[in-house]
């Protein structure tokens, strides 16, 4: 669990998906703090359905 330095409260964690990369952070309900963003690299489905887009694009 994080929690914000500022308000001492659980942070609530986010997913970011976008093509190329997965991203998660943590945002604070009290003073909207977010943490920095972590990149995603366990994501195996995901990972798999870019790799076989990226094998279409380059075919
Ligand atoms: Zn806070």
């Amino acid at each position: 669990m994080v929690i914000c330095k500022k308000c001492f409260v659980p942070m609530m964690g986010h997913m970011f998906f976008q093509k190329k990369k997965h991203e998660k952070y943590w945002k604070c309900p009290e003073c909207k703090r977010e943490t920095k963003h972590l990149k995603i690299r366990d994501f195996n489905l995901d990972y798999k359905e870019v790799l076989r887009n990226t094998y279409k694009e380059n075919s």
